[in-house]
């Protein structure tokens, strides 16, 4: 025993496995500095030579990380590294310095002339700006003699823990070293879970603020499938659960679909895709196909709505990277956490209970129709064969069902529904029968289902898939599918969950779409257990008192099935 007493913090587990190091901490971003004191005039050539030492410092530091990287991670540093140089930008600084600013002050307003310019040119330079800002974080911090901001350097393993990881600060994440991310903040669909989800690291987040209490060296036992992060845990045991952990890790990578159980049941797998770049790495993975192209995600910058002919070009790449198999595109769904300029309301009191997905049309069909014809322009170029499929967002009625799914056959296109507001489980045996097939959106029905946003980290508690209450709503839906000879899939964050899989296949779910690096994982587990022991594992969860327990009890089963 390494303490005599082991104690746990307890946060929402996104990403299963274990991992036993020593904590380290992302190190925060410095407070920015409001307009100071003005510098004299005489002063400020030396002010001017502060920053530039700064900077120099901060540039050779980013180069001699670069120089000890490899592929990606030593582009991303090296191009970081540039941009502490850019002349561009130190003349900005200077010229803030000469009017008085001091250096703090003037880097702030040089990179903020810079944010604002590569805002305005949008697409590649806009997403650079996450870049600029690290920039002067990092420039900030030195000229204050601080401590540089973002990821440590980490020479042996070790698990990162963070308040919340910025876009930046998992660019060089590296898993050679980094074997696991606890966070403070975020939830099931934060950047961080995604990004966890992409470097498959076990991942656990909205720890709260208990998680402050771990110092930096601290050496911590992560347990991602069940969202614990352990104190003082035995070294063997940890140990032993890491070796095994890895074990089931090579039994995943090598693991080939199609999928299906023990005993043959198939289980559909597909991927969850943003655009034609992630379908093709999704044509890497083992997934069979596609089974939600969340097509509003390619027009989140776009001032004008596209044209067909441009749309048609777009939703053709995706198709392209699975050119005989099923693809299934979802329409809009803008709103709420995902504004569209040319398609959403300005201003709404709830916008995640406003007018977003398929609501959007009620009051401007054409916009849906014109997406319709885009869709089967570009079906139409797909071979013989190729299963191309529709569904609407935010699905709440029949007659909605009944609307779309018309519109959707006049073109020719096989029409679904996403099942993501509770009205519409509950409603199942109504809007099925209108339908050739429906997805059910986990993230969006456990939010809606448990009143709780899927964005706050206070709330991830109940923003967990794994709620009983959310797993009858799919119950039900799945006995109403049954019924109709309706398939009846999953494709919100739930179905990347290996445990949670069994349960969804015991229930009824046909197929499973997760975020393409997750289809092994899924697929190597569902392959060592029969359907029947896959119904066992639902029928617990499905009667458990809350997330904890019917996590727990699938665990204990699990262990049973495997022992005999
Ligand atoms: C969902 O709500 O589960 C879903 C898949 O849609 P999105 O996450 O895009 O809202
Ligand atoms: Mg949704």
């Amino acid at each position: 025993m390494e303490n005599a007493s082991p104690s746990t913090i307890k946060g929402t587990g996104v990403v299963a496995g274990v991992a036993y190091a020593e904590a380290v901490w992302v190190r925060p971003r410095p407070e920015l500095p409001t307009a100071g004191e003005t510098v004299a005039e005489e002063q400020r050539d030396a002010e001017y030579d502060h920053f530039l030492e700064a900077a120099d410092i901060v540039a050779s530091r980013l180069e001699q990380r670069a120089a000890g990287a490899e592929g990606q991670a030593a582009e991303v540093l090296g191009a970081t590294a540039g941009m502490v140089k850019d002349r561009g930008w130190h003349k900005a600084v200077r010229k803030g310095i000469r009017s008085g600013k001091n250096a703090e002050y003037a880097v702030v307003g040089a990179t903020d002339r810079f944010v604002t310019m590569f805002e305005a040119a949008g697409g590649v330079m806009a997403e650079r700006t996450t870049d600029l800002k690290d920039v002067r974080d990092r420039v900030i911090a030195q000229l204050r003699g601080e401590q540089e901001p973002g990821l440590p350097m980490v020479e042996g393993e070790a698990v990162l823990l963070a308040d919340d990881l910025a876009p930046a600060d998992t660019a060089t994440l590296d898993t050679t070293h980094i074997k696991a991310l606890v966070t403070e903040l975020g939830g099931p669909t934060s950047h961080t879970a995604i990004i966890a989800r992409q470097l498959d690291l076990p991942c656990i987040v909205a720890v709260g603020a208990e998680l402050r209490t771990i110092e930096a060296g601290t050496q911590i036992f992560v347990d991602g499938s069940v969202g614990t992060v352990t104190l003082g845990a035995d070294r063997t045991a940890s140990l032993k659960a890491v070796e095994e952990y890895r074990e089931k890790a090579a039994r995943v990578a090598e693991w080939r679909g199609p999928a299906q159980t023990k005993d043959g049941h198939r289980v559909q797998l597909l991927a969850n895709v943003a655009d034609g770049n992630a379908a093709r790495i999704a044509s890497d993975s083992q997934a069979e196909g596609i089974g939600l192209y969340r097509t509003e995600l390619s027009f989140l910058s776009a001032s004008e709505e596209p044209t067909v002919e441009e749309q048609a070009r777009i939703y053709g790449k995706v198709f392209n990277a699975f050119p005989d198999s099923k693809v299934v595109v979802r329409t809009l769904d803008a709103g709420s956490d995902k504004p569209i300029s040319y398609a959403t309301l300005d201003s709404e009191e709830n916008p995640a209970l406003g007018v977003r997905g398929l609501r959007i049309a009620r009051d401007n069909e054409a916009l849906l129709t014109r997406q319709l014809d885009a869709i089967a322009q570009a079906a139409e170029k797909r071979a013989e064969g190729a299963t191309t499929w529709v569904m609407a967002p935010m699905v709440a009625t029949a007659v909605e069902a009944k609307w779309f799914a018309e519109l959707c056959r006049e073109r020719g296109l096989t029409a679904g529904a996403m099942i993501e507001v509770p009205a519409a489980a509950l409603m199942a045996d109504t809007i099925l029968p209108h339908l050739d097939f429906v997805s059910i959106g986990t993230n969006d029905l456990t939010q809606y289902t448990m009143a709780a946003d899927r964005l706050s980290p206070q709330l991830a508690y109940l923003t967990d898939p794994w709620q009983p209450a959310v797993l009858r709503l799919i119950q039900h839906t799945c006995v109403v599918g049954r019924d109709n000879n309706v398939p009846v899939g999953v494709c919100g964050e739930a179905a990347a969950d290996p445990m949670l899989a069994c349960v969804l296949t015991g229930l009824g779910v046909t197929s499973l779409s997760a975020a393409s690096t997750a289809v092994a994982g899924v697929g190597a587990q569902l392959a060592e257990v029969t359907l029947e022991q896959c119904q066992k594992m639902a029928d617990a969860a499905v009667n458990a008192e809350g997330p904890a327990d019917a996590r727990a009890a699938v665990i204990d089963l699990l262990e049973q099935f495997q022992a005999s």
